[in-house]
């Protein structure tokens, strides 16, 4: 039988005294996640407090553990999925096709057949060949036209010169080329970037988007469903009343009361925050640098093969604070934490301020929720790692009264 995750429901999530006890039961020395469910579950409740007009289509490939995928589809999310395997997972679940976007500007065409296939009617697209594309293979297929948004400056991973057209004239050219195809477009997707904290960015994005349905439907084309992506942070939540603020408005400014259905594809801001990792400093190395500094260099039990795959590449916040407690005074190292990969690329930090630390100690890397379990590697034949859920009584009972009755859950549950 396949294995089943536990989430363990307990009266307070209390994450150090969670690490300190799983490290005594388990004597582990190898890294570990503890998940707080309960952050995924508020998180949902606080965006429709927040964005009641706008549905989230969770993005698939930012966290894919049943913890995260199995929650928000219990609670009735729609999903953003990239390939055919993400449509494969979130129909498997139970999850209805007309709750996917294929949010893949450029498809495969076994992928778009697959779509066809299972009724997954809704994809985006960036580009004239895509449309032949898909006029020769999913001919009734619903289309969200990708614009292009670039933010001047807040960006951790931004997509602009991969993905999206450029609104006004391109995009024009493609709605054209849409109608001429007699191809249904729905209406228009955007993703800022991961990580954005401007709003001003989405304002321009609501509104150049109203100037692309206005051209559409001039055209002949119906459209009526404005996707607004992802990118709203998840580990504080400024961010998102300030983007939610800034998108509700711009409703209201640019759409003015149109019949328009709203959807999204959030991923970070569910993820971000509930996971936590941990790992072990299995083995250190004193140097003595160029200027006769002392250098700590420590080896732990991860590294970008495995959890830092994505900061390595796009420099996403790493935050890190050792599991024992040091008091203020206590002098802070030069330091660098390594990967254990065989990889001399395979770096975690460098230049970090730390405590002095012995082999055998913690690091505590809080917020890893996003981008960390889904790109991580068997590269050296480093293991993935265990994830202990857990989720306070009261959240659950409040998820509960909230689930979608159709959806089983993905995980068994100890209460
Ligand atoms: N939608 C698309 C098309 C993406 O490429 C991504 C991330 O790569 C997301 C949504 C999710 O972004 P985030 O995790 O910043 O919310």
């Amino acid at each position: 039988m396949a294995h089943r995750e536990i989430l363990k429901v307990i009266e307070k999530f209390e994450l150090d005294k969670l690490i300190h006890e799983h490290i005594k039961k388990t004597g582990t020395d190898e890294s570990f996640f503890i998940v707080n469910v309960g952050d995924i579950v508020e998180k949902f409740i606080l965006w429709y407090d927040l964005m009641p007009r706008v549905d989230p289509d969770y993005a698939f490939k930012c966290n894919n553990h049943p913890f995260v995928v199995g929650t928000l589809a219990a609670l009735g999310a729609g999903y953003d999925c990239a390939s055919r395997g993400e449509i494969e997972k979130v129909l498997e679940m139970g999850v209805g096709p007309e709750k996917i976007v294929f949010a893949q500007t450029v498809k495969p065409v076994s992928h778009i057949n697959y779509a066809k296939d299972r009724n997954v009617r809704l994809m985006t697209f960036d580009n004239e060949d895509e449309l032949y594309k898909v006029k020769k293979h999913f001919s009734d297929a619903e289309l969200l036209i990708r614009l292009r948004f670039d933010p001047k400056s807040t960006n951790k991973i931004s997509f602009g010169e991969k993905f999206g057209c450029m609104p006004g004239e391109a995009s024009e050219f493609l709605l054209r080329k849409a109608t001429e195809l007699k191809l249904n477009v729905k209406g228009v997707a955007f993703h800022i970037g991961v990580g954005c904290l401007e709003y001003e960015i989405f304002i321009k994005a609501i509104k150049d988007s109203a100037a692309a349905f206005k051209y559409g439907n001039s055209l002949g084309l119906k459209m009526d469903l404005l996707d607004i992506g992802g990118g709203y942070p998840g580990k504080e939540t400024e961010t998102i009343t300030g983007v939610s603020k800034a998108v509700n408005e711009s409703f209201r400014k640019y759409f003015d009361g149109a019949p328009l259905k709203i959807i999204s594809e959030p991923g970070t801001y569910f993820t971000e925050k509930s996971f936590t990792l941990v790992a072990n400093v299995h083995s250190r190395n004193v140097k003595i640098d160029e200027n006769g500094d002392e250098i700590f260099h420590y080896y732990i039990t991860d590294g970008i093969y495995q959890s830092f795959n994505m900061n390595s590449l796009h420099g996403v916040d790493i935050d890190v604070r050792t599991l024992k407690e040091t008091p203020k005074e206590t002098p802070l190292k030069k330091s660098i934490i390594w990967g254990r990969a065989c990889d001399p690329h395979d770096i975690v930090l460098k230049d970090i301020l730390l405590p002095e630390l012995q082999c055998g100690e913690w690091l505590i890397f809080e917020n890893s929720g996003s981008y960390r379990i889904s790109t991580s590697t068997f590269f050296n034949g480093f293991p993935n790692h265990p994830v202990y859920g857990f989720i306070e009584k009261k959240i659950w009972e409040t998820f509960n009264k909230m689930r979608v009755p159709h959806i089983k859950l993905m995980y068994d549950v100890h209460e």
